[in-house]
């Protein structure tokens, strides 16, 4: 496994094996590794095959990051991310800092962003207004570093897997994007690197946001029932988690994202959840 911390380095090596004709299988991180991210790599490597490669980024990206938010607390292991990565036989890790990515950024000689003006101002755009700005400016970054034919994302962001759909599509990336299923904890938590700034009894409760997506799920299974009055009945459904304080509830339309007034079967829920500081979300078909 090669570990590549530099832009120059990374392109000319994805440009080499494009000239060789190898697929390349893509996943950005932010490291801290758990099995969410590693089951995107076994997503990538089931598309490039085993005369592809796979390439994990890891960077923990400033941009999308408000200056109230966690950037310098974001936990962070490189060491162990770099075994999981072998273990799973990934072929290259990204590393890059932040000169790399943003150079100049700090004396004000950085100032390219991507922004896409539609999916990104509702739920998560609306509660981080300057995240999924970060995040189309990284993605596209990235994809012009690493060449990828494919790259994977996971369905537990399903607004920046939209979002990022789009840029791909309205930007004409030659990319390949997949969404790939949610992994989760044996009590049905969803995977996530923040789940570590959780306490005992904060982690204990946690559980409430797939709790919630179940309790949605058993309201729509058989008729329509109000948006407003789902989100009052959820409301009241998370005061059973004490420490739980919802950030937002949403149901919308999984194509426009858009709100809806009646949910059905098949509408998508997402929901953000504050374990004090730490900010958690879940989303899910119904
Ligand atoms: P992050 O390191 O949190 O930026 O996530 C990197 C990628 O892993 C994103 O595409 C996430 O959607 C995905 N991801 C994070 N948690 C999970 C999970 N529990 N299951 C599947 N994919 C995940």
């Amino acid at each position: 496994m090669r570990i590549v911390p530099t832009v120059a380095a990374m392109q000319k090596l994805a440009r080499r094996w494009k000239r060789a004709g190898g697929k390349i299988g893509f996943v950005p991180t932010m490291g801290y590794l758990h099995d969410g991210h590693l089951s995107l790599v076994r997503e990538a490597r089931k598309r490039v095959g085993k005369s592809g490669v796979v390439v994990v980024s890891i960077y923990v990206n400033p941009t999308q990051f408000a200056p109230t938010e966690d950037l310098s607390k974001y936990p962070r292991d490189l060491q162990r991310d770099l075994k999981m990565c072998r273990g799973e036989g990934v072929d290259v890790v990204f590393t890059p800092g932040d000169a790399e990515i943003y150079p100049g950024k700090a004396e004000g000689k950085y100032s390219t962003y991507v922004v896409e003006e539609n999916l990104g101002r509702v739920m998560e755009g609306a509660a981080r207004p300057v995240h999924f700005r970060g995040v189309t400016t990284v993605v596209a970054k990235l994809f012009n570093i690493v060449l990828p034919d494919v790259s994977v994302f996971g369905q537990k962001d399903f607004q920046q897997a939209a979002i990022i759909q789009r840029m791909t599509r309205d930007l004409n990336f030659p990319v390949q994007i997949i969404v790939a299923p949610t992994r989760r904890e044996a009590d049905g938590l969803a995977m996530s690197s923040r789940n570590k700034y959780l306490d005992a009894e904060q982690r204990a409760q946690a559980v409430i946001l797939f709790h919630a997506l179940q309790a949605a799920k058993t309201a729509v299974a058989k008729k329509f029932v109000s948006a407003a009055k789902l989100k009052q009945d959820l409301r009241e459904f998370l005061t059973a988690a004490p420490l739980a304080r919802l950030d937002y509830v949403e149901f919308f339309d999984p194509e426009t994202l858009q709100p809806v007034a009646q949910v059905k079967r098949g509408t998508h829920m997402a929901l953000a959840v504050f374990f004090g500081k730490t900010r958690l979300i879940d989303n899910s078909q119904l």
